[in-house]
């Protein structure tokens, strides 16, 4: 113990952000820092995070927010945490099945996938 008034932590000037998570519903943070080497900034561990942290309490961490791809006709439904995947399986579910499948946005309006739709004319 000193009481050096200059003696901060010289290791803690680390520039490299470290990307955080953190949950209400648990009252918990955590830092992903030993995720990130070598992939992009923080996303995909934070997605990796989010969907570990689901399997295991039922809930998301703050801001992340699944689509939610939900068969309207079977039990079938996957969530993704984002668009394009969470599209690809109702494209795919529905072309497969006939089944329509109910695309659930974290904001905005949900949207049906009917089988037949999705060649792509906007
Ligand atoms: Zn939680
Ligand atoms: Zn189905």
């Amino acid at each position: 113990m000193t009481d050096d008034p200059f003696s901060d932590d010289p290791f803690s000037d680390d520039d490299r952000e470290v990307p955080t998570v953190s949950c209400e519903r648990c009252g918990r943070e955590w830092e992903l820092d030993r995720e990130v080497d070598d992939l992009d900034p923080g996303s995909h561990a934070i997605e990796q995070f989010a969907l570990d942290h689901e399997r295991h309490t039922g809930h998301y961490p703050d801001g992340v927010t699944p689509w939610i791809a939900r068969c309207e006709r079977c039990p079938d439904g996957e969530r993704f945490l984002a668009e394009r995947p969470a599209r690809r399986w109702a494209r795919t579910h529905a072309r497969h099945t006939r089944h329509p499948v109910r695309i659930e946005a974290p904001r905005g309006d949900d949207e049906v996938v009917a089988p037949g739709d999705g060649e792509d004319g906007s």
